[in-house]
């Protein structure tokens, strides 16, 4: 094999009350990445999108963890990478892990498989320090293996996938700029214990509402009582837009990443799209753009499209 198309998918990270520690991936959106093998000790990016993104590879989280993979493996080789991305950066969604996950997943197809899925997350994680100052896999490892997934320690890496029920997921990306470095400064360092009391609750029975296919418990534990507070007010129209989608039936939800996306959980599809019609009309009120999905959760990661 010289040559594959993958596909690449949006996740959601933190679900809530896992900050740092759970994540999804979603059907849509998703980018699109072609990797070539060349003999050639270098990487050569080319997007195919308007969004300008860097070519370089040391300013490509693509091309950071291609040089990573590169490094490990001491040979006379590179990659040419075509970038087709419709995950917008700083969206929230999991735009620069999708091309961080894209990238390992894709070279490794083309070295025959060679490393573990371990592996790749810790290549992966290489790009995610570059698009946000530190390593963390919770857009990473659902975005390479699909579904729903815990990240229990990232030193020692320790991967929980979990089971997910068939979930429909609505999404809203304002499009307004939340800076992930402001969404991570405003955060308090200390919490109380009542309030820790109630998250690990709320995690503990997010986990076991999916490890059971419970949507009812799922729904009881999408609350999150430490970090949604204080980002929330980044994000206009939060409050309301979850009040009223828990009122059309959603099972709840919240920030996407570190935002400015918002997602909801539903049981089905008429639900979502009564949830993305409250999304829409509260964001035309407030006269900001917006993007809607009304998706579900992918229970595949990246996967190949063609190969040649
Ligand atoms: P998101 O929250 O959507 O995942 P991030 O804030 O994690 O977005 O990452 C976006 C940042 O990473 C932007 O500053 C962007 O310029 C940079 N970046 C570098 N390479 C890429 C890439 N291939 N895909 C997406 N973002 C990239």
């Amino acid at each position: 094999m010289k040559e594959v198309v993958v596909k690449c998918p949006a996740t959601v990270a933190n679900l809530v009350c896992g900050f740092d520690i759970l994540g999804m991936a979603l059907k849509e959106p998703y980018d699109i990445m072609k990797l070539k093998l060349i003999n050639e000790p270098k990487v050569i990016i080319t997007n195919k999108d308007d969004y300008n993104l860097p070519t370089e590879a040391e300013k490509n989280v693509a091309g950071v963890v291609l040089l990573s993979i590169m490094e490990k493996l001491g040979d006379n080789i590179g990659f040419e990478v075509e970038i087709e991305k419709h995950i917008k950066p700083g969206s929230g969604l999991g735009s620069s892990a999708a091309s961080a996950a894209g990238a390992a997943v894709a070279a490794n197809y083309l070295l025959e498989n060679r490393f573990t899925k371990d592996e790749l997350v810790q290549f992966a994680m290489n790009g995610e320090k570059l698009a946000s100052g530190v390593k963390h896999a919770d857009n990473i490892t659902p975005c390479i293996t699909g579904g729903v997934t815990l990240i229990r320690s990232i030193h020692p890496l320790d991967i929980v996938p979990l089971n997910s029920p068939s979930l429909f997921v609505t999404v809203v990306h304002p499009q307004i700029e939340v800076k992930t470095s402001d969404a991570r400064q405003i955060l308090r360092k200390e919490v109380l214990l009542k309030d820790a009391i109630k998250q690990w609750g709320n995690i503990a029975g997010l986990v076991a509402g999916f490890e059971k296919g419970d949507t009812d418990l799922i729904g009881r534990s999408l609350e999150d009582v430490i970090i949604e507070p204080v980002r929330s007010i980044l994000i206009p129209g939060f409050d309301e837009i979850k009040t009223r989608s828990k009122e059309a039936g959603a099972l709840g939800g919240g920030i996407s990443g570190s935002g400015p996306s918002i997602f909801m959980l539903s049981t089905d599809e008429a639900t979502a799209k009564s949830v993305e019609l409250i999304m829409q009309e509260v964001f035309q009120r407030l006269g900001i753009d917006y993007k809607t999905y009304v998706t579900s959760i992918a229970q595949e990661g990246v996967s190949e499209i063609s190969t040649k």
